[in-house]
């Protein structure tokens, strides 16, 4: 998969110079409708997060239902959540304690902090060789990590080494969405536990302050939504791109 690029915003009248590139060179086939997550499938999990907010934006249902289910799940945040080396301030004393309470609200109350330098992942030598030690280690029937298309360098640095550790093994992997919507083959019904993805969300006061995510959540899970049976009132869903031994989507 290709790191997709940030996206321009568009401008009315001044067009003419987009590369217009044939639409079958972006869309290589319709999607089937996305199936729902095979939770009972799974027993052991391990997640990476990348950044401290990742989790409650991008898999905290997920990871919710798999804790209320009883699955034994490990979860490493991968960088230090400073902001990045051009950040003014260093964040991470403030993002890592926010990073703990949502957690708490995910029924999570453990994590492995890696600490690498925030923004710098696709630097970062060391990040293939840990991420596939630890799948090494933690032998999961389920790898939960951001999908390798995601236009956050930090995001897809840490799908793809995902997606070469996991190659082979009997790991599947549920790639999840954070920048850049994903194509789905599985959704996971959250309705119920939106508050819960909220108030995770809300424990990142840090995060909040630059930008609307607790909007942007809501909107993408409305949309994912829509992908579930209606029952007249509204629908929240993550969506899934679900890969390994017995899913092919
Ligand atoms: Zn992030």
């Amino acid at each position: 998969m290709r790191l997709l690029p940030a996206p321009h915003v568009f401008q009315a009248g001044r067009n003419s110079r987009l590369n217009t590139k044939c639409i079958s060179e972006v869309i290589v086939q319709r999607l089937a409708p996305p199936k729902q997550f095979p939770l009972e499938s799974f027993a052991r999990v391990l997640a990476f997060i990348p950044h401290p907010d990742d989790e409650a934006m991008g898999c905290g249902g997920l990871l919710r239902r798999l804790v209320d289910a009883g699955r034994e799940v490990e979860l490493v945040l991968v960088s230090d959540g400073s902001g990045g080396p051009n950040h003014p301030t260093n964040l991470k004393a403030e993002r890592l304690p926010e990073f703990a309470r949502s957690l708490h609200f995910l029924g999570l109350d453990t994590y492995d902090a890696w600490l690498l330098p925030d923004g710098c992942l696709e630097q970062e030598s060391e990040l293939s060789e840990r991420i596939n030690k630890r799948i090494e280690d933690s032998a999961p029937d389920l790898i939960v990590a951001p999908w390798p298309g995601d236009l956050h360098p930090d995001h897809a640095a840490i799908g793809h080494a995902v997606d070469s550790s996991s190659a082979g093994r009997k790991s599947s992997v549920a790639w999840f969405e954070i920048w850049s919507p994903l194509p789905a083959s599985h959704v996971l019904d959250i309705t119920d536990l939106m508050d819960i993805k909220l108030q995770a969300l809300k424990a990142h006061e840090t995060a909040l302050r630059f930008g609307n995510y607790l909007e942007a959540m809501m909107g993408l899970s409305a949309y994912r939504g829509i992908n579930l049976p209606y029952r007249g009132t509204p629908n929240y869903a993550e969506a899934y791109l679900l890969r390994g031994p017995n899913h092919s989507g």
